[in-house]
């Protein structure tokens, strides 16, 4: 048995006594934070790649693909390349986006809400495709972001293997922590590719998750909040 088979073996979660197959497809959620190892930025970007080229070289192989064909042959190492640096690059604190801030200088003081952020990212239980559109808002405490930066933090924390609950409340934590106050809400709607093209297989379902902070909490704030969201613009 070589050493990747071992981790695997002993990898046998603590799943609260259930097994994967009991679990099946119902999704858990174990935390706010990405569940990452205390030495996941041993390996250099480079390093990973080259791992991962090697890695999923063994799972096609395994599947019975012949890696000598010109379609073929690449494809191991783009997977890698795309992992790395595009769809899982959010796991990299050094690829956060940099946020200046300013002055509210206008004194607006009413929410602001930007609408319709489409991102794109993986179910971290299977590895296919979440596709979404996200819509932010706050209420400035003094500070305002500029707006491309509220879809970065978006997209940022989407190229991450991802839960939707966790990824909402990534993104307003992020937000609350950025611009100093309680006063943001984040809305996901989102399709699962999970569940979508295999599994239960239902083309029509989305899944809609919120976050409402301070302000937002209240039947007024939240009832604006969706009339701007639901008037198109
Ligand atoms: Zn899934």
């Amino acid at each position: 048995m070589n050493t990747e088979t071992l981790k695997i073996k002993k990898n046998k979660h603590n799943l609260n006594g259930f097994t994967i197959d009991d679990i099946g497809d119902d999704h858990l959620l174990t935390g706010l934070e990405t569940p990452m190892k205390k030495d996941a930025f041993k390996l250099s970007d480079s390093d990973k790649k080259e791992r991962i080229t090697f890695l999923f070289e063994e799972i096609m192989d395994v599947l019975g693909l012949d890696l000598t064909d010109d379609s073929l042959k690449g494809t191991p190492q783009r997977v890698a390349k795309m992992y790395v640096d595009e769809i899982f690059a959010g796991l990299n604190p050094a690829n956060k986006p940099k946020i200046a801030l300013f002055d509210n200088k206008y004194k607006y003081n009413q929410m602001l809400v930007e609408k319709n952020i489409t991102f794109y990212s993986n179910c971290e239980h299977h590895f296919v495709p979440i596709i979404g559109k996200a819509h932010v808002a706050y209420i400035s405490s003094g500070k305002v972001i500029g707006l491309s930066k509220l879809n970065r933090i978006v997209q940022y924390y989407a190229k991450r293997p991802q839960v939707q609950e966790r990824l909402t409340n990534q993104i307003a934590n992020e937000l609350k922590t950025i611009l100093n106050t309680n006063d943001v809400a984040v809305i996901i709607d989102a399709k699962h590719l999970c569940v979508s093209s295999r599994g239960i297989k239902d083309d029509t379902s989305s899944t809609v998750t919120t976050f409402y902070g301070g302000e937002f909490n209240s039947a007024d704030k939240i009832r604006e909040l969706q009339h701007y969201i639901n008037t198109s613009g």
